[in-house]
């Protein structure tokens, strides 16, 4: 049996993730389900799935959880903070790293290390240190499968993953889709004044809150382009985005005699979860069979860019290179949350990474610490602006 750890269980991609998991308990043993607070989920998961840890990020709810388990006569064994997940992460054979945001770097580079099978979700550890990481991979004979469903797809439409770049395979280009989000077609003017569930209501996809605000305002599809760089070895110039609508096609590839490939399906993240999990083999998700009948059309754009800024911020990030897509996941996810608290309205999103990014001196990292003091420092800057654009 596979010793599955599944980093960020209670989330979106974790509970998918488990669901495959489930349809086949003959193959994967789950080893270890983690989370950053939520007891309660992460409680009955155990129950449910009896692995041989649980992990809370946070520490009086891991003795709480603790408490609890021993209460019902539960073997699981709880660890906590960075360190547990870390350990876990290591002694795991396949690890799905789903935690959301930076807090996933160091338990998924944990999972690297270790030289497993990593399944990564976590598009926030390549943005943040996609040479450190990737190198990583590479000295540890790691195997990385993209979960994300955009480099799941591109991954399904190549022969393989060439560290020569995208010609050696005879690949031209890369075409990366995306929805454009709720507010793809809202007028601009109504922008400003949009919730945090209105940002959340995904046409497609159902996630976490924070990615679901990325859609909104397709920095998603910018640090998706940023992950795209990293993961197939290709500058941002070779990677077109196109809006999809109806998020049929994940993404595709075009090679240099002009054939395009595109990988298809439901939006279901159960589809990327079950290849990378059976990969290179096939296993069956749960996932309904696309009727393309139905579907009957497929439309295709190109991003508008006054009214998605963070598309452009992403990749001139992407260009910069260095510390700059590092300091724009900061400075993102600082901006996101005070969206989802109501203290930042939306449109001032891209203003504040805008303003951060302006007055950064890049760097090139050549360590976890110097990627580390590049966030921190971004998250200050970010934090500081927010009241200055708070509701004005
Ligand atoms: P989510 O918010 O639903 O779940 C996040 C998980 O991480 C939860 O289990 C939470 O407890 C845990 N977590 C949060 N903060 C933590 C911290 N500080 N320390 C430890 N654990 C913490 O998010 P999601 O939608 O499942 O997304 C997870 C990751 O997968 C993100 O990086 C996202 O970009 C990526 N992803 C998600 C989807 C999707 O469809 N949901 C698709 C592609 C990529
Ligand atoms: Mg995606």
């Amino acid at each position: 049996m596979e010793k599955v750890a599944i980093l960020g269980s209670t989330g979106s991609i974790g509970v998918s993730t488990l669901d495959v998991l489930a349809r086949h308990p003959s193959q994967y043993e789950i080893f270890a389900l983690t989370a950053n607070r939520s007891i309660d989920v992460l409680f009955d998961q155990v129950m449910a799935h009896a692995p041989r840890y649980a992990v809370l990020r946070d520490e009086s709810s891991a003795s709480q959880l603790r408490q609890r388990l021993k209460e019902v006569g539960s073997d699981t064994e709880v660890l906590e903070g960075e360190q547990g997940l870390c350990e876990v992460a290591s002694q795991a054979e396949t690890v799905m790293a789903a935690i959301v945001g930076a807090a996933g770097l160091m338990p998924t580079l944990a999972a690297v290390k270790s030289g497993g099978k990593v399944l990564l979700a976590n598009k926030e550890s390549l943005v943040m240190a996609g040479r450190l990481f990737m190198q990583a991979v590479e000295d540890h004979g790691a195997t990385l499968l993209p979960i994300d469903s955009e480099h799941n797809a591109i991954f399904q439409c190549m022969p393989g993953i060439d560290r020569r770049g995208l010609g050696a395979q005879g690949v031209r280009r890369i075409l990366l889709t995306g929805s454009g989000g709720p507010f793809r077609q809202r007028p601009l003017d109504s922008l400003a004044a949009v919730t945090p569930d209105e940002a959340c209501a995904h046409p497609n996809w159902s996630m976490g809150r924070k990615i679901s605000v990325d859609s909104a305002t397709m920095m998603n599809k910018g640090l998706e382009l940023i992950e795209a760089c990293w993961l197939f070895h290709c500058p941002p110039q070779k990677i077109e985005v196109v809006v999809h609508p109806q998020s049929v096609i994940h993404s595709m590839v075009e090679y240099v005699d002009g054939s395009v490939l595109a990988q298809m399906g439901q939006p279901d993240m159960r589809t990327p979860i079950a290849h990378a999990l059976a990969w290179p083999g096939r296993m069956e998700s749960g996932v309904a069979t696309l009727d393309l009948i139905m579907q009957a059309r497929l439309d295709f754009e190109a991003p508008d860019e006054q009214r998605f800024p963070c598309l452009r911020l992403a990749r001139e990030a992407a260009e910069a290179g260095g510390v700059a897509s590092a300091v724009l996941n900061a400075a993102n996810e600082v901006a996101v949350e005070a969206f989802l608290a109501e203290s930042l309205p939306f449109t001032a999103i891209p203003r504040v990474l805008e303003s951060v990014m302006e007055c950064f001196e890049n760097v090139e990292p050549t360590s976890l610490d110097d990627v580390k003091a590049a966030d921190r420092l971004a998250r200050e800057r970010a934090a500081a602006l927010i009241p200055e654009y708070k509701r004005g």
